[in-house]
């Protein structure tokens, strides 16, 4: 007979009453009332937490006065052993610093806090050897290659992005595209993944397999079938090619492409198919659309803001599609002001070296920047185009 399962629950150090006396006359003696980021240390001295204040003083000093078991701020004083600090130049730099802080140590009571204000989907591709599309609940997809939104409406993202993969003939399932590392032990009900393979690039094992249990898509038609070595690898490469540059805003392929066949299907009196078609067109159409809008937005937020700090000191952080490329003293001299169009053209001339997706670590940093100037209308008055050679 089996072992009955233990399961030991053991609660996290936390400090004493004493302990944090201490760390509230450091806090007192050392810190000042200035834009910055800190870190509240664990036990083994694992960032626990992390926060951002424009007058970090005043924040750090509030936590002491946090009472309650059930209080945020008491909650997590009672396990930080140590608390760490430090000054940035402006309180958008303490943002900055704080969002890729976060990122870096994950810290347990960040995450805990994280709450979603509405449902987001995200459009990913989907790595492996044979690409795919999907939607993903989250940014942090480990499968995704290029991820593209959020976008709002969830379940008419899935139906456009399932046209949309039955429009190119690419597939939409999972098979494949869990790393082996992370690959979870399969429940018996479960079928198996299969390797993906085309037959044309692998001749002597076409037929030898069955496609996965379940996918209807390769019997419809909508689906290359890759899992069953059918299709062509080239042209299968080609589509998944033509929908990474559809989801980037730069081609409307399958639009045009579901225009023609709807309007062969009509030619033909096949009026079903071409009921069907134009259905699948609205979805792609209307995903299309959305996707023009989110890139539109990305590149409205490429330009040179300048921002005030602590006594009056101007600094300016160099905004590239949503993402902060440098962040500089704002010049004094000529000298200084030379240097600093210099970096300008370096950082926005030529293509971005980052492609026409955001990259999935950056896209929170984005939403960051754009949040920043949608709730300070005055801020957005001190941006301007950087200065390129062309200005
Ligand atoms: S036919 Fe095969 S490759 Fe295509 S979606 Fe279905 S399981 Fe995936």
């Amino acid at each position: 007979m089996a072992e009955p399962t233990v399961r030991l629950h053991v609660r996290p150090p936390q400090t004493t009453p004493a302990h944090r006396k201490q760390l509230r006359t450091l806090v007192r003696e050392g810190v000042e009332n200035r834009p910055g980021v800190y870190r509240m240390i664990g036990p083994t001295g694992t960032v626990i937490y992390v926060g951002q204040s424009r007058v970090l003083r005043t924040r750090l000093l509030s936590y002491f006065r946090a009472k309650g078991r059930r209080n945020k701020a008491a909650r997590i004083l009672r396990h930080a052993f140590h608390i760490e600090w430090e000054y940035t130049n402006t309180e958008f730099g303490a943002l900055l610093r704080e969002l890729r802080l976060i990122k870096q140590h994950r810290p347990h009571f960040n995450s805990m806090m994280v709450a979603d204000d509405w449902p987001r989907a995200y459009v990913a591709i989907t790595g492996g050897p044979v690409p795919g599309v999907r939607v993903v609940p989250r940014s942090d997809d480990p499968q995704a290659t290029a991820l593209f939104g959020p976008f709002r409406r969830v379940a008419q993202v899935r139906e456009a992005v399932r046209a949309l993969a039955e429009a190119t003939g690419l597939r939409d399932c999972l098979i494949d595209d869990v790393p082996p590392a992370r690959t979870p032990a399969r429940p018996r009900t479960q079928p198996r993944a299969l390797p993906l393979w085309f037959a044309s690039e692998s001749p002597e094992r076409a037929g030898s397999r069955s496609r996965a249990p379940g996918c209807l898509r390769h019997d419809l038609g909508t689906c290359a079938g890759p899992c069953v070595g059918a299709g062509d690898a080239t042209a299968y490469r080609d589509m998944a090619r033509t929908l990474r540059e559809f989801l980037e805003g730069r081609s409307d392929a399958p639009v045009r492409t579901l225009e023609g066949a709807m309007q062969a299907a009509s030619d033909a009196l096949a009026f079903e198919q071409a009921r069907v078609l134009r259905d699948r067109l609205a979805l792609v159409a209307w995903l299309h659309e959305r996707v023009q809008h989110f890139h539109a937005n990305v590149d409205r937020l490429t330009f040179a803001y300048q921002a005030t700090g602590p006594g009056d000191t101007e600094w300016v952080y160099l905004v590239r599609r949503g993402t902060v490329r440098a962040e500089v003293r704002a010049p004094r001299t000529a000298q200084q002001q030379q240097s600093l169009e210099e970096l300008q053209q370096r950082i926005f001339e030529g293509p971005d070296p980052q492609g026409a997706d955001i990259p999935t670590h950056d896209l929170d940093e984005f939403y960051l920047v754009a949040s920043w100037f949608r709730r300070r209308p005055l801020e957005k008055k001190r941006t301007r185009a950087p200065f390129t050679s062309r200005s």
